[in-house]
This record gives C-alpha cells, structure tokens and sequence, in this order.
C-alpha cells in the first residue's frame, strides 16, 4: 500500500439517484464527498430528499441508480448490517421495557452473542460514555441527555465507521436540544468517527457541522463550511433557507444576497449619493435586545421589494427609525454575493 496515498473518503456518493415508483426522483444524481471524521450535516426543507439520501448510506432504501462507498468499499448492494454504517433515530427510540444495558446489547443479541459477552461489551460502552453507573436503569428512569448517552452506545456497539443521525433532536424541547446538540458534538470530536445528520433547522446545522450540504428538490445547492455557506450562498435558494440575507436584484441584472446586518440604513434626506444603493419606506421595527430589526418596504432594480436591516442597538439608539420613514439603503460592494440562477 503507498503509504503516500490521501485517506479515502468516508462516505463517498456517486450519481446517487433514487426515483419512487410515484413521481419525480426525490434523489437526482447527487454527487458528494464526505471526509474522513468530520460531521457532515444534510440540510433543506422537508421533502428535499435528506432523508431518502440517510436511508439509502443505511441501506434501509434501495438505489434507483449510482453508487455509495464507504472508504472505497462499494456498499450499494450490501444488506444494511454489513455496511459499517449504524443509525440514530428521532428521540432515541429506545426500548422502554430495557434496561439501559439490554438496550445496548440489542443487537448483539440479535447477531447470537452469548449472553456474558454481550453485557461485558455493552456495559464498556456505557463507562464510554459516562453511562456506566446506570446501566440498570430503563429509559423512563434516565434524563433526555442520558437517553442520548445510551442511544449513542447502542449504535456504536455494532462498531460503525460512520453514524447515521436522522433529525435526533427534533422531538426536544429548545432548551434541550440545544444542550443535547453540543453533547452530541463532544462526543463526535471525541470519537473520532464521522457523523451524518439530517435536520432542517440551519441554526442545528451551523452549530454542528463540519461540512454542511444543503439540499433542495433532491439536488445539492451548496456543500462547505457553514460560515462559507452562510458568507457566500451560492444560489438565491440557500440564501433564503439560511435566512438573515436579503436577495436584490441588480440595475444592471442578476441577483446579489446582502447579509442584514451587512445593510447600511441611512435617513432619506441625509444620504449624500454615496454610490449604489435602493430607497425605501420603513414598514417594521423589532426590538431583538442586542439589535434591532428594521423592514423596509423598497424598491430595487426588479420592482418593489421587502428587506431586512439589522440595526445594532447603539447605532438604533443614537439614530431611531420610525415607521414609516424614508430611508436610503446602500451596502459595501465586498458584501454583495452574485447568486446563481436557480437551476432548471
Ligand atoms: P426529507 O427528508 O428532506 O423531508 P424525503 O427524503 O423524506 O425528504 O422525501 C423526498 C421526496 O420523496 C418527497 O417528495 C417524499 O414525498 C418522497 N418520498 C419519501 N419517501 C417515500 C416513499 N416511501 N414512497 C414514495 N415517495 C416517498
């Protein structure tokens, strides 16, 4: 083997189509690469394909057409066991009647593996995760985290190279999943493993995510970092689904998507015609606690348009806006990102 040679990919998707027997394809020939270790985050609006797209890597779901390798190996055609892959399920699915240490050694009872051997390796798994002193425990008796905790080692028990998360934390209550999605982050760094997880909230997906791949229509719109994803968004789509941009269509045509807080708002009659820039009317004004939210009723080079202006708290205090005010809006050229057109 030449020692030389770049790791291979984790999960590697090739053409990846799926087409239900109703329909349009809800997965159309994506190609992806995702490395080895990372957290990896499928994002889009409900019926996008994210989880068609999980499902088909779990091999839970069949293939229309194209390829999943699983570092290097072709994995399409293999029955889900033997993939390498494990899956975590919304709210953790749990059997409630187990204990936290039957529940861990499920599928290792399925596989055949005598009863001592079994518990050893289950309850190794839940010291690994700081389990191991409630191993007794069933589900109801166990907080949301640590029910996290023994849904992780129940999938790593069968020794996965990657894990499959399918929206995990969506059945949470706010305050929870917000505790819940960084224990998950900790545990993923620690581990060393790759993640795959499917959301549709961008906020979840930014907080987690190494690589970030948005998906509409079961086609990728855009695959990076988040911050490359939310600081350039490639097609108007991304940049509305990621919120906190405004989409402005140029005099001199095309679209560009300018962050809110990117906006420069000045009152109408002092504006000395310092460059580009649209008026416009002051329709909203939302006091957010560290920043206040302006909408603005303008008119760009497609007609009229709505807008939003992020207005540090200060800046708002030191010059209010009213409703109804006239304004100028303008924006440094570096904070224009051209938007492609959406694809046919
Ligand atoms: P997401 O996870 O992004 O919400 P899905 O992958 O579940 O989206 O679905 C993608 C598309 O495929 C949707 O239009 C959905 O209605 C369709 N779909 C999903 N599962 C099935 C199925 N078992 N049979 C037929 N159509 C399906």
């Amino acid at each position: 083997m030449n020692p030389a040679a770049p790791a291979p990919y984790a999960v590697e998707l090739v053409a990846l189509t799926k087409r239900y027997a109703s329909g349009s394809a809800a997965v159309d020939g994506i190609d992806l690469r995702i490395a080895q270790g990372s957290y990896c985050c499928l994002l889009g609006p409900s019926g996008c394909g994210k989880s068609t797209t999980l499902r088909m890597i779990a091999g839970h779901e069949s293939v229309t057409s194209g390829d999943i390798l699983l570092e290097n190996r072709n994995i399409t055609r293999q029955p889900a066991a033997a993939r390498g892959t494990a899956m975590m399920f919304q709210s953790f699915a749990l059997f409630p009647h187990l204990t936290a240490l039957d529940n861990v050694a499920f599928s290792l009872k399925m596989k055949g593996v005598a009863r001592a051997e079994r518990q050893r390796r289950a309850q190794d798994l839940l010291e690994r995760v700081a389990m191991g002193h409630l191993s007794a425990r069933k589900p109801g008796e166990l907080s949301g985290g640590q029910q996290q905790r023994v849904a992780l080692a129940r999938a790593l028990i069968t020794e996965p190279r990657v894990l499959l998360l399918d929206e995990p934390l969506s059945a949470l209550d706010p305050f929870l999943r917000i505790q819940m999605r960084a224990e998950l982050r900790r545990w993923q760094k620690e581990l060393g493993l790759t993640f795959i997880h499917v959301t549709h909230s961008q906020e979840e997906a930014m907080a987690l995510a190494d690589a970030m791949v948005v998906m509409n229509n079961g086609v990728i719109e855009q695959h990076g970092a988040p911050h490359e994803v939310y600081n350039r968004p490639a097609s108007e789509f991304v940049a509305r689904f990621m919120g906190g941009h405004n989409v402005l269509r140029l005099s001199a045509g095309g679209k560009v998507a300018v962050r809110n807080d990117h906006m420069r708002i000045q009152p109408l009659a002092a504006d000395a015609g310092g460059g580009d820039g649209i008026t416009g009317t002051v329709t909203d004004v939302e006091y957010q606690g560290t920043y206040v939210l302006l909408g603005v009723d303008a008119l760009d080079a497609g007609g009229s348009t709505s807008v939003s202006v992020m207005v540090p708290e200060a800046a708002f205090d030191s010059r209010p806006f009213a409703l109804a005010e006239p304004v100028h809006l303008s924006w440094a050229a570096a904070h224009a990102h051209p938007l492609s057109a959406a694809p046919a």
